[in-house]
């Protein structure tokens, strides 16, 4: 018997607006990491091969940002779909060049500000243009599609409702919050309890938090195992700080990779498996956890 724990984690990514940062592209608002699928595909592509290499199982396409609403705050709203399917592609070749078992998420992020629930359209429209994102993401091939950083419980059931409705059968869908750090009991950064619902999701592929600092994502971890169907993965992928309420970036010890590592292992304790990193992270952590869990199996 060779199955063991660690041979089902999947590691995935990290942060792409981080790297691409540092890589001198331009990541200012509105198109915040869409200027590098629009100026820069080589660059974006060097970030998907770059965690490639160091280790991630799973690379998630720079589409956080190229849906309708933030497009047309740079008058691009017409190149929705060019954008999004561009996007799919660079990942693609990424992921054939250097790892062709690796999976593609198709990132659906919140249509507006991440922190900011109160900004969520109404369901109505968020069920139209999250339905927009998701025809194009799977158009393109993705292989899971990744509604992320979600933050109220409208604009979630919204693109879960559009990925059941288009996802083929079998298709993998997965969702993740931005739940608030204070922790228990499990809330979306809105308020409200993600405990009943998360309950009855169990058609997701997986269901996880990110977007939180890593020291306060343990207990998030916890909350989720607790109430996530047992058939469902849970997810968890980190940031390195915090934005304060003034909106400075607070960083916190996982700004260190092994210091990030201790902590995803304990999400993987925890019960998570899938891990991966959010805003700040770089393929430093990747390959330091991908190292961590090639120790644990030799
Ligand atoms: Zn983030």
């Amino acid at each position: 018997m060779m199955t063991s724990l660690e041979e089902s984690i999947l590691l995935i990514d990290g942060a792409t607006g981080t790297l691409l940062e540092r890589k001198g592209v331009d990541i200012s608002l509105p198109l915040w990491s869409a200027h590098a699928v629009i100026e820069h595909p080589e660059v974006l592509e060097e970030v998907h091969r770059e965690y490639l290499e160091a280790g991630a199982g799973a690379i998630t396409t720079c589409t956080f940002r190229t849906n309708r609403r933030a497009l047309a705050k740079a008058g691009l709203a017409d190149r929705t779909e060019e954008l999004t399917r561009k996007a799919v592609e660079i990942a693609q070749r990424a992921r054939d060049a250097v790892n062709p078992e690796a999976l593609i998420l198709g990132s659906v992020a919140p249509l507006e500000d991440c922190y900011r629930p109160d900004l969520a359209p109404d369901y109505e429209t968020c069920s139209i243009e999250h339905g927009m994102m998701i025809e194009y993401l799977l158009a393109g091939g993705v292989d899971v599609i990744l509604i992320e950083t979600q933050n109220c419980l409208r604009e979630s059931e919204a693109a879960i409702g559009q990925a059941r409705k288009q996802m083929p059968a079998g298709g993998k869908w997965m969702v993740s919050y931005c739940t608030k750090r204070e922790g228990a009991p499990l809330v979306t950064l809105a308020g409200e309890s993600l405990t009943e619902y998360l309950a009855t999701l169990d058609d997701a592929w997986a269901i996880g938090v990110n977007c939180i600092a890593a020291p306060s994502t343990e207990s998030q971890v916890k909350l989720l195992r607790s109430v996530v169907p047992s058939n469902v993965r849970i997810a968890a992928y980190a940031n390195i700080g915090y934005a304060d309420p003034m909106g400075n970036w607070i960083p916190t010890d996982a700004v260190d990779p092994e210091r990030y590592t201790n902590y995803a292992a304990q999400w993987i304790a925890d019960g998570a498996t899938i891990i991966g990193g959010c805003c700040g992270t770089r393929p430093e952590m990747i390959k330091a956890i991908a190292e961590h869990l090639h120790s644990r199996v030799g």
